[in-house]
C-alpha cells in the first residue's frame, strides 16, 4: 500500500501530539504522587538507583555477579509490585504511574519490532481516505439537518413520499449507529433531488465521527482517479483504498463515462468488497431498465443480488426547498 508524503507527515504529527500528551500526564501524576504519597516516590528512587549498582557490579568482575544480578532483578520486581499495590490504595489504579500512551504496543512511536504498528497503519489509512474524499468535493451533512417537510404528503402511485422518506431516514440513522463489518450493502435509487446524496453524506459523517474509514465520493471522480493512476498520470493507490475502506459510498452511478476500463474497475471494486464482506452504498438516478441497458450482466447481478434496495420517491425537493425559509 502506497501512502502520500502528506499522510505520513500528518500521522507523524499526530503520534508526536499523543506522545507529548501522555508524557505531560505522566509528569503531572508523578508530581502528584510525590506530594500525596512520598513513600511511593522513595521506592521509585530506589528502583532507578539499581541501574548504577548493577553497572558497578559488572565493572568489579566478581565471580558471583550473575547470581547477584538475578537477586537484584527479583528484588526490583517485588518493589514494582509493592508500588503498584500502593498506587491501587492511593489512586485506585495500579498503573497510575505508567506513561499513558494511546498505544501500549509501540508507545505512540508508530513502530514496533522494526515494523509499522497497527496504530500508524490506521492513521495512514485515515488520512489517505481524507485526501481522496477531499478531491471529490461532496459536503458532509448531519442527520439533524434532514427536513421531512420538504417531502410531499400526498400519495403518488399508492405511496406517500413523506412516509417513505421517514422510513428511509430512520433506516439510515439505524444503519449508521449499528454499522459494522456485517452491515448490508445498500442501493439508493430514485430520481434526482430526492436526498440520496444527502442521506449518504449523513451516514458518512456519523461513521467518520465513530472512527470508521469512509470513502465517499462521486463514482465519476473515483474512477477518474483510478484511471489516472493506472496509466501513470498520477501517484496514488485509490483502487486499493476504495476496496479496503470500512464503508465505500459510490455516489451517482451512471455519471461516469461508459468505457471498458470504467466497467472493469467498477466490477473489480464492487466484487472485491462483496468478497471481503465490506459494505458499499451505491446511489443512482438510473431506472431499472436504464441500469440493465447500461451495465453488463455481471455488474447488474452483483448489485441486484447483494445490495438491499432503498427506493427514494417524490418530487425533486430542490424546488420545494426554495419555498421554505430556513
Ligand atoms: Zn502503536
Amino acid at each position: 500500500m502506497k501512502y502520500s508524503e502528506q499522510a505520513f507527515e500528518r500521522a507523524e504529527a499526530e503520534l508526536s501530539r499523543r506522545r507529548k500528551r501522555a508524557e505531560e500526564i505522566h509528569i503531572k501524576r508523578t508530581e502528584e504522587i510525590n506530594r500525596i504519597a512520598p513513600e511511593i516516590a522513595v521506592l521509585q528512587r530506589s528502583l532507578s538507583n539499581t541501574g548504577a549498582e548493577l553497572m558497578k557490579l559488572v565493572m568489579e568482575k566478581r565471580e558471583d555477579t550473575a547470581e547477584i544480578i538475578e537477586k537484584v532483578k527479583e528484588k526490583n520486581l517485588r518493589t514494582q509490585e509493592t508500588i503498584k499495590d500502593m498506587l491501587q490504595v492511593v489512586k485506585g489504579d495500579r498503573n497510575y504511574l505508567d506513561v499513558p500512551y494511546s498505544c501500549a504496543i509501540c508507545g505512540d512511536t508508530g513502530y514496533s519490532g522494526g515494523a509499522r504498528c497497527e496504530c500508524l497503519k490506521g492513521l495512514l489509512k485515515k488520512y489517505t481516505i481524507e485526501e481522496i474524499n477531499s478531491n471529490c468535493h461532496i459536503k458532509l451533512h448531519d442527520f439533524t439537518e434532514f427536513r421531512l417537510e420538504y417531502y410531499d404528503n400526498t400519495s403518488i402511485n399508492g405511496a406517500v413520499p413523506r412516509e417513505k422518506m421517514a422510513q428511509n431516514y430512520q433506516f439510515c440513522r439505524d444503519y449508521a449507529l449499528n454499522f459494522g463489518k456485517g452491515s448490508p450493502s445498500l442501493f439508493f435509487f430514485g430520481r434526482t433531488g430526492l436526498g440520496k446524496t444527502f442521506l449518504s453524506s449523513c451516514i458518512a459523517k456519523q461513521l467518520t465521527e465513530n472512527g470508521f474509514n469512509v470513502a465517499f465520493g462521486s463514482i465519476l471522480d473515483f474512477l477518474r482517479a483510478v484511471e489516472n493512476e493506472r496509466f501513470g498520470r498520477a501517484e496514488g493507490d485509490t483502487l486499493e483504498i476504495l476496496i479496503n475502506a470500512d464503508l465505500l459510498i459510490l455516489d451517482d452511478l451512471g455519471s461516469e463515462f461508459q468505457t471498458a476500463f470504467n466497467e472493469s474497475a467498477l466490477y473489480d471494486i464492487i466484487n472485491s468488497r462483496i468478497n471481503l464482506d465490506r459494505p458499499t452504498i451505491i446511489s443512482t438516478n438510473l431506472s431499472a431498465s436504464e441500469l440493465n441497458g447500461r451495465y453488463n450482466e455481471r455488474i447488474v447481478s452483483r448489485i441486484t443480488g447483494c445490495f438491499d434496495p432503498i427506493p427514494f420517491i417524490g418530487k425533486d425537493i430542490r424546488h420545494v426547498k426554495r419555498q421554505f425559509k430556513y
